[in-house]
């Protein structure tokens, strides 16, 4: 929203992120998101038959912790978990075993943005609502499951999932998309979560309000909203742009804003009314009697120290050394999302001092528009991802040091690129095999401008009337005639003297 608009909007966040843990948060069925069999990653705890009893998932407890570390949240020292009950076929037992007035973090600060708590909770089991198309094979072979109704899956049932809650200090949708890739990149960095969106493995919730502004500063909060069900960054961004103008369209109507609950229609791309939502009360939280309250520093592992071992340089560290080095923002966003890209820069500029900013600053144009396109392709053809970047750093400092040195062109640093990749041949006898070292002999530069001059009587003239674009012509003509190998500053030079 601009500046001049007389309403503010608002928007905090609830993030939830399945955790990678080998087993489910309270019992030993397997957590694997990639099964497709429906049902068979269940036992009697998840399935909530009577009597069982849950134990809790320490590596799930250590993910929240290390995601709390980073966030320089504080880490709970006592902790418990409490049951919130509430009936749905997804949820065996009536109950969701969730945190609420202690979570294992409070505080913190990510991107900006004010964290609330992140708690650890489970996830329920999934509904499948399927359509007469939309029936999964085994379940349409067994004939169990008829179009139109729904079926439930327990894989999910009782998998860890943590829950991140921001304060309302966001203040429009392009910061909310911001943020909520913030938090992927960090629990992919933590290995906490492979949080895919398009997965389910990360899902957002954003509560968007909107007030008039006032002159005071401790503006009061209007009604909120809570959008669920976006399952992707863009659907997010493009849900909390709508809600925002839905909400001061009404306002500005003199309509008041009920608090409820909205879903995101993906074909009309707007938002419409789910349920007036519940408040707290009516979940009747209360700590959970099948689970002992504990202490964290009593438990082996989990101490700060142990907790901090391992974490690495987080991605906001990383992307300050970037930017402190002066490396281009949309690069610097290329390293910090793409690992082997970064990795790869970092061996690069490990042979550069800092001061050698036009080293750097190449390298990176070459690694983030010419290497990266190399490697899409590649990618393309061979229909898979590509582990390991095809180049050592050796060489690409090879072909960056002769473009430097002006030994080769530009064009012929790219060329010679896909060069080493494909041949996987030393650059410097590369380019000697491919004629792609720029030409000094100065007779033989004297002889190609002379003929171009000869046979481009037109553009020559134009040259001579002050169009600029005539001379970058010929110059383009002189690097073709050349193949490449030549200056097209020495080229450029010797056009207007020779015209001139
Ligand atoms: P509830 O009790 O309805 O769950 P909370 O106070 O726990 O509400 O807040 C849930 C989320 O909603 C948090 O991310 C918080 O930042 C956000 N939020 C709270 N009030 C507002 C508001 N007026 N406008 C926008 N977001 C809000
Ligand atoms: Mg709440």
């Amino acid at each position: 929203m601009e500046e001049t608009s007389e309403y503010v909007p608002t928007i905090g966040l609830e993030i939830h992120a399945e955790l990678k843990t080998k087993t489910k948060m309270f019992c030993n069925s397997k957590n694997d998101p990639d099964e497709t069999r429906p049902n068979v990653n269940v036992c009697p705890v998840c399935l909530a038959h009577p009597g069982t009893l849950p134990v809790v998932n320490r590596e799930a407890v250590k993910h929240v912790l290390r995601v709390g570390v980073a966030i320089k949240g504080k880490l709970a020292d006592y902790t418990e978990f409490d049951r919130k009950n509430y009936f749905y076929p997804d949820l065996p037992k009536g109950y969701q075993i969730s945190q609420y007035e202690f979570p294992l973090i409070s505080g913190g600060e990510l991107g900006g943005v004010a964290i609330t708590r992140v708690h650890l909770e489970e996830d329920t089991a999934s509904s499948i609502h399927d359509e007469a198309t939309g029936l999964r094979h085994a379940e349409a072979d067994s004939g169990l499951a008829e179009a139109g109704t729904t079926t439930i899956d327990y894989n999910r049932s009782g998998v860890p999932l943590m829950e991140l809650v921001t304060e309302p200090t966001i203040h429009s949708a392009e910061e909310a998309g911001k943020f909520a890739r913030e938090l992927q990149l960090l629990l992919r960095h933590l290995g906490a979560s492979n949080a895919n969106m398009e997965k389910g493995e990360m899902r957002v919730e954003a509560n968007v309000s909107v007030s008039k502004k006032t002159n005071n500063k401790n503006n009061i909060l209007g009604t909120k909203v809570e959008i669920k069900n976006l399952n992707s960054f863009r659907t997010m961004e493009r849900a909390v742009a709508y809600e925002i103008e839905r909400q001061r369209t009404a306002l500005e109507n003199g309509e008041t804003i009920v608090q409820e609950t909205r879903g995101w229609d993906e074909n009309k791309q707007s938002t419409f009314s789910q349920r007036i939502k519940e408040g707290s009360a009516d979940y009747r939280y209360f700590p959970d009697p099948d689970i002992p309250p504990f202490r964290l520093s009593e438990i082996p592992g989990l101490g700060e120290d142990a907790l901090r071992q391992g974490i690495g340089e987080l991605p906001s560290e990383r992307r300050a050394r970037y930017v402190s080095i002066g490396v281009k923002l949309d690069d610097v966003d290329l390293y910090v999302r793409d690992m082997r890209f970064g990795n790869f820069f970092d061996a690069v500029v490990a042979t550069y001092q800092k001061s050698q900013t036009k080293e750097i600053s190449l390298a990176s144009n070459y690694v983030a528009n010419d290497l990266i396109k190399i490697v899409r392709d590649m990618e393309e053809r061979e229909t898979q991802p590509i582990d390991e970047i095809p180049i050592s750093s050796l060489n690409f400092n090879k072909i960056i040091a002769l473009l430097i040195n002006g030994k080769i062109s530009s064009r012929s640093a790219k060329d010679l690129l896909l060069a080493v990749i494909s041949e996987k041949k030393d650059p410097e006898q590369l380019a000697k095999e491919k004629g792609l070292f720029q030409t000094e002999d100065a007779g033989a530069l004297d002889e190609v401008v002379g003929k171009i001059i000869a046979d481009n009587p037109g553009v020559v003239a134009d040259f001579r009337a002050g169009k600029a674009a005539a001379l970058e012509y010929l110059v383009g003509q002189g690097m073709k005639e050349l193949r490449g190998a030549a200056n097209p500053t020495i080229l450029r030079d010797l056009f207007r003297k020779k015209i001139g």
